[in-house]
């Protein structure tokens, strides 16, 4: 292990805990009470002081505002932040901003960047990315509808996209589209485009009702039908037919924010399990704690928290040394390994706290709602566990497509 266990940064891990244990989990029992929107005046006094503090998008360079730190130092920050579902947020390092953010920073012009990452990181602004389509297997992300087709100095996009989180209030999105519907490859044939929410043709047409909450704001998933939306060229993002390259780059260090923010929220579970075990009465004298199956669910959520963490800041790692292609493996193992971590450890956390625990007094059931998604958005469980399949298959001699 490197840089991400030094002192300097432990010491800043515990700061940030500090933080948010005082200014932020006060504000949770209102967060998970009222809509979004509600609480935009608390969010954002509390996001000034989060900059007054020197901790403002800790993901991003020095040079564009950010804390400079490594991906793996980074890790260790986003599992800190995940301990509450607004940790991210008042940071400025939430989905899918921060992978906006990443891909701008590497892809965009100078010029795409003074309109639309510099307000993105000073937080004046929110973004939204859109590839998905409701008519097509998102696991395929390569088979798609919507197209970008030239038109003068313009791209003119057509098409039907869903779960485009984020989308209500955004100030712009980066869509995902085919321009080159000829190209061999079909790896070869979509682009990135940027779109500001208020081009005419760019309708969003309803927030996706999930797991029982209408969404809305930051807490939202769009359907939008792109109808003769026309954006200028300029809005392209690198190179055309380059849009799953660009796709890959931001995927690998998104995949570890994820990992990292779902290991605080076990943490988080953890402690809450722990505590509630060891304080709640089933008979005078008889702590939930002393059952032995109780114990079990402790040992072995801590096991796999640990052996998370310690895939996660590997994978990390190969990442920041090698690239996220040569770390593919690595990605993939962590994706749906934590995925289904969080799922377990939440549920012994739910069950431990018994009706309490289905109660939206507490956090968790915000979270066992939200985070079912884990185990499908950013490619589903099955896919990765494929891609790792395929390349020790491929070491024996079996060449196995998708
Ligand atoms: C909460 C949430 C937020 C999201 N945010 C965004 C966003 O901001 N922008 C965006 O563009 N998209 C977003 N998505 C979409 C997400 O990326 C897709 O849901 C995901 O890629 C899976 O695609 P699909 O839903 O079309 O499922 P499908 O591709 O139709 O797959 C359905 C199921 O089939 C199985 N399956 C798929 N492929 C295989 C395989 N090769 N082998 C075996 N089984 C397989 C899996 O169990 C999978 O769950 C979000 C999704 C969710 C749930």
């Amino acid at each position: 292990m490197t840089d991400h266990h030094n002192e300097e940064l432990i010491g800043l891990l515990d700061r940030i805990k500090e933080f948010l244990r005082t200014q932020v989990y006060p504000l949770e029992s209102d967060f998970l009470r009222l809509p979004f929107r509600e609480l935009t005046p608390q969010l954002n006094a509390t996001r000034e002081k989060v900059k007054a503090r020197g901790l403002w998008a800790p993901h991003l360079p020095k040079a564009y505002g950010g804390q400079g730190f490594s991906l793996p130092e980074f890790a260790r920050i986003s599992e800190a932040l995940g301990r509450t579902p607004l940790g991210h947020y008042l940071f400025n390092c939430q989905a899918p901003d921060i992978g906006n953010m990443e891909i701008l920073m590497e892809y965009g012009t100078p010029e795409q960047k003074e309109a639309w990452l510099s307000p993105l990181v000073r937080g004046e602004v929110r973004s939204c990315f859109s590839m998905t389509e409701p008519d097509h297997a998102g696991s395929n992300p390569a088979w798609m509808d919507t197209q970008a087709r030239k038109d003068g100095g313009d791209y003119v996009i057509d098409g039907r996209k869903w779960f485009t989180s984020a989308a209500d209030g955004a100030a712009f999105a980066i869509v995902m589209a085919v321009t080159n519907p000829e190209a061999e490859s079909p790896y070869a044939r979509a682009s990135q485009i940027i779109v500001p929410t208020n081009t005419p043709g760019f309708d969003r047409r309803r927030n996706i009702s999930v797991m029982g909450e209408a969404g809305e704001d930051y807490a939202s998933h769009s359907e939008i039908i792109y109808q003769n939306c026309r954006v200028p060229q300029k809005n392209l993002l690198g190179q055309e037919g380059k849009g799953f390259e660009i796709a890959q780059q931001r995927l690998g260090p998104g995949r570890i924010h994820h990992c990292m923010r779902w290991i605080g929220i076990c943490e988080r579970a953890f402690e809450m399990m722990c505590g509630h075990a060891a304080t709640r009465l089933l008979a005078p004298g008889k702590p939930l704690g002393s059952r032995q199956i109780v114990q079990e669910w402790i040992a072995e959520s801590r096991a796999e928290i640990n052996a998370s963490r310690l895939l996660v800041l590997q994978a990390a790692e190969k990442i920041e040394r090698e690239g996220s292609r040569a770390a593919r493996e690595e990605i993939s193992i962590i994706k749906f390994y934590v995925a289904n971590v969080l799922q377990k450890v939440l549920d012994r956390a739910l069950q431990t706290h018994g009706a309490l625990g289905m109660t939206d007094d507490l956090v968790l059931s915000h979270w066992y709602r939200h985070e079912r998604a884990a185990r499908i958005y950013d490619g589903p469980d099955e896919v990765h566990k494929s891609v790792v399949a395929r390349i020790h298959l491929k070491k024996h001699g079996l060449g196995v497509s998708i």
